[in-house]
């Protein structure tokens, strides 16, 4: 006797090959049976219909959910790990740098505790993280400032939790030659502590001129599995040059296994940019939110949301379920646990509906777009927890805008 059967959708993950309506079965936390007439045994069956899709828990690689370490209404703000993860569909969150080696301590006491969703991070090179951001202060001011010794020895004490070091390259440091010093910094931590290293790159901090030419610096000192998050920037220190051609750097880069990530926030989203990408061949390889709380509510509203934001680009179902499966767990050194339906696996499930119609879509700097399909969460199963998604961030629910007739 199973504990659950998801009976009758579209079982849907193309790192499995698996394509049509089958059922999946869960005991104990994991997934125990993927066929059919599967539901005659089960203690609870799930019934769906044939344009619901099964797909493996959805991956956000880049979002902040170190919620409460910041002040509402002060600071800037997180978003709480369950809004971003189960409650909308995504069944593990990556927190990308909101604190670093100083005020880590959060997370294992009060974020990961309390959370349903599966939460790892990336630990920002800056000693407190983005903390002092709404006072227009970088998270680092000087190279000299990053404690290097904290940072590795915080890796080293949370070495399940943490996957990655964090750099945000913004700010007035990255002029006369801090810039380079502060890749350099951050290159050392991720190697000494055996880890990837993600740059941020787009500085829509202080729009340093340096900006462009330290993101090729960086580029060439990137090792395979480091990645680069805001590939879709159109802040100066984009991947794009004067003449809007990819910089011969990411190709190298790219041709080496170094990774790109999207991950769309309040201010790293131009679908100008993500479309001269794609023309150039170049996609990446995860699609993620950067969310907070405000951001949420304003123009990221949710990974779902974000995918649906790359097919009005021209992405397929298959790719925007890749990049949020199977290629984000790789990007988080996790594939063995996360990314996958199959048999064995913790039951990380997400079941969502696409929805067909005229949606409109907003990019982070100012420009509007349309698509013709959307997204919406309808359960999420968390190691074999079933979970209803909350209302969704809009005041009308989870679809997007819709486009006026
Ligand atoms: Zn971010």
């Amino acid at each position: 006797m199973y504990d659950l059967v998801i009976a009758g959708g579209h079982v849907f993950d193309p790192g499995q090959s698996l394509d049509g309506v089958m059922d999946v079965a869960v005991s104990d936390g994991r997934i125990v049976a993927i066929g059919t007439g599967l539901a005659r045994e089960a203690a609870r069956v799930m019934q769906l219909t044939p344009n619901q899709y099964v797909v493996p828990g959805l991956i956000d690689a880049h979002a902040h959910v170190m919620y409460g370490a910041q002040t509402p209404g002060v600071n800037w703000q997180a978003a709480p790990p369950d809004l971003a993860g189960v409650l909308s569909g995504v069944t593990t969150v990556a927190d990308a740098g909101t604190v670093g080696a100083w005020n880590f301590g959060i997370y294992p006491l009060y974020i990961r505790p309390q959370a349903k969703t599966r939460t790892v991070a990336f630990l920002n090179i800056g000693r407190t993280g983005i903390l002092g951001q709404p006072l227009g202060h970088p998270d680092v001011s000087h190279p000299d400032e990053v404690d290097l010794k904290g940072t590795l020895k915080a890796c080293a004490e949370h070495r399940d939790a943490i996957k990655g070091i964090k750099l945000r390259l913004v700010g007035p440091v990255l002029n006369d030659g801090g810039g380079e010093a502060l890749i350099a910094k951050a290159v050392t931590a991720a190697r000494e502590a055996g880890l990837p290293l993600m740059v941020h790159i787009g500085d829509s901090l202080s729009k340093s001129a340096a900006a462009p030419g330290l993101t090729r610096c960086l580029l060439r000192s990137l090792q395979p599995g480091d990645i680069v998050t805001h590939i879709c920037t159109a802040h100066p220190g984009g991947v794009l040059d004067e003449n809007r051609r990819v910089v011969p750097e990411l190709r190298e880069a790219l041709d080496r296994g170094v990774l790109i990530d999207s991950a769309s926030g309040r201010n790293n989203f131009s679908v100008d940019v993500c479309r001269r990408l794609a023309e150039q061949g170049v996609h990446p390889h995860t699609i993620s939110t950067d969310m907070s709380t405000p951001g949420r509510r304003s123009i990221v509203f949710s990974l779902l949301e974000c995918m649906a934001k790359f097919m009005a680009v021209g992405y397929t179902f298959e790719q925007v379920i890749r990049m949020t499966t199977t290629n984000a767990a790789r990007l988080l050194g996790m594939s063995d646990e996360i990314g996958a339906l199959a048999v064995g696996r913790v039951a990380d499930i997400t079941v969502l509906e696409v929805v067909r119609g005229a949606w409109q879509f907003r990019d982070c700097f100012g420009e509007t777009f349309t698509g013709e399909t959307a997204l919406v969460p309808v359960h999420t199963v968390r190691a074999g927890e079933l979970i209803a998604p909350e209302w969704g961030p809009h005041p009308w629910g989870w679809l997007p805008k819709a486009v006026k007739a």
